[in-house]
């Protein structure tokens, strides 16, 4: 096992993986912004480091400072939380030439998966099902890229092969739309993304997000832990999740997670991710692979009870899974709610003194959170302050935990988005379960 790790994000995963860290017995190296200077895994941390100004491109997104903060502190892993430089294949290279171990897959690894189109390739060739569509970058020529489109049947969708974050993509309803649409699309990937290489997928128009947990070792095995439902999104970016995903029958369940058990094989897949998908009228369609630990991961760390983080670190430790498929069983139901320092009702950020912060508790109740009574929400970062998750015997059980933690808990001196999810967690079609991804932005809308 390491003797150090250091932690090279912030916030609640930044003190979620130092209690990892700490049940291991591995000493931790916090890095951070000066905005971050007083954040309680700063404090809690054995090191700490402070790498650069508030702006994360000089701090959390500076890949020679984080390199030299590991070098000063002789840490012996990288852990890079989610976002930031989680996916970046350059950083996971330069951690590994570097001496260090990076705790995530191979920077091969999350360069194919990286590139939405070769991800999509590698998922046909291990049998996992994709979204019907252009199979490979559109060509150039305007009257085959018609020719495609009339094939997969309209609306389509055009995506960057590069994209990410729910940018560069672009719905086409008519024949007429087409061309100009992807000529667009092009145009903004390649700014955004420096590639302007597209491709064309049938657009689903009631879809859920319903996505599965795995987990691969370095001795050849890899699991799966079940499925999460995350439809309840808002401009891409998910609001609750849950596990598992309902109305999804065991045997459906078991049949998606044993294909990417087998994508993981195909690829050499290491440590903790996640396959994204579309599910629509009973079918899965692949749509992406996250490298990476997701926000979400601890709904299904409550129904499985197995530590996403503690196995994703001895992972990269080279130790071997200790169960295997047969010993995974969800239990039970689990909720988790996003909370955001944000206006309920306009979304806009709302940084600032936390001047009273009361958690919930009692049974079934997990908080994940890294804010304390007094405590500065800088406005330099992504606005989720805490995560609420509630668990119970049946999905009902825990969604009257939640209720009861929503009513209970208090942030003070700063807007939340908790009335939201007062409001998501007692209305009808979302307590009935199964609600597509276009059903939070149709209720706000309304
Ligand atoms: P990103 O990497 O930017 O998150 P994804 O490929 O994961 O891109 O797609 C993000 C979101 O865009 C999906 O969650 C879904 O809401 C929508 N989307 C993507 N592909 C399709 C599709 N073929 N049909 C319908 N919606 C889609």
């Amino acid at each position: 096992m390491f003797d150090k790790l250091m932690i090279a994000n912030r916030g609640e995963i930044a003190l979620r993986i130092l209690r990892a860290c700490r049940e291991l017995g591995i000493k931790t190296v916090a890095l951070h912004s000066t905005a971050d200077r007083d954040a309680k895994y700063v404090r809690l941390a054995d090191e700490s480091v402070c790498i650069g100004p508030p702006a994360a491109s000089e701090s959390y997104l500076n890949v020679p400072a984080v390199i030299a903060a590991a070098e000063v502190t002789d840490a012996g892993a990288i852990h890079p939380g989610y976002g930031f430089l989680s996916e970046n294949a350059d950083f996971a290279e330069r951690v590994e030439q570097s001496g260090f171990v990076f705790v995530g897959p191979t920077a091969e690894t999350i360069r194919l998966m990286g590139d939405k189109i070769s991800a999509i390739k590698s998922m046909k060739q291990a049998g996992v099902p994709c979204v019907p569509g252009s199979d490979g970058p559109l060509p150039d020529d305007s009257d085959e890229v018609i020719r495609i489109a009339a094939g997969i049947g309209y609306p389509v969708i055009v995506k960057a092969t590069g994209g990410g974050g729910g940018k560069g993509m672009r719905v086409v309803h008519t024949e007429a739309a087409l061309i100009n649409a992807v000529r667009l699309t092009r145009s903004e990937a390649r700014a955004a993304f420096n590639n302007d290489v597209v491709y064309m997928e049938k657009f689903l128009e009631t879809p859920r997000h319903v996505e599965i947990q795995v987990l691969a070792d370095t001795h050849g095995n890899a699991v799966h832990l079940g499925d999460r439902d995350c439809s309840l999104q808002r401009r891409h970016q998910k609001v609750i999740e849950e596990a598992p995903a309902p109305g999804i029958s065991e045997e459906q369940r078991q049949r998606i997670g044993m294909r990417c058990v087998e994508a993981c094989c195909l690829i050499g897949y290491r440590g903790a991710g996640t396959f994204e998908f579309l599910y629509e009228n009973g079918e899965f369609y692949f749509i992406e692979m996250n490298t990476r630990v997701q926000v979400e991961h601890p709904v299904t760390e409550e129904v499985t009870g197995i530590d996403i983080l503690k196995t994703q670190i001895k992972i990269a430790a080279g130790m071997e899974l200790e169960f295997s498929q047969d010993d995974i069983v969800m239990k039970g139901h689990a909720i988790e709610c996003r909370i955001n320092a944000e206006d309920a009702e306009t979304f806009m950020p709302s940084p600032g003194r936390i001047s009273q912060y009361h958690q919930p508790g009692g049974p079934g109740i997990r908080v994940d959170s890294h804010v304390y009574s007094n405590y500065v929400v800088p406005p330099y970062y992504d606005s989720m302050i805490a995560k609420v998750i509630s668990s119970g015997a049946t999905r009902d059980e825990a969604l009257g935990r939640m209720y009861g933690a929503l009513q209970e808990m208090i942030v003070e001196g700063i807007k939340t988005n908790i009335p939201l999810h007062q409001r998501l967690i007692s209305d009808g079609a979302f307590r009935q379960g199964g609600v597509s991804i276009h059903y939070l932005e149709k209720l706000l809308a309304s």
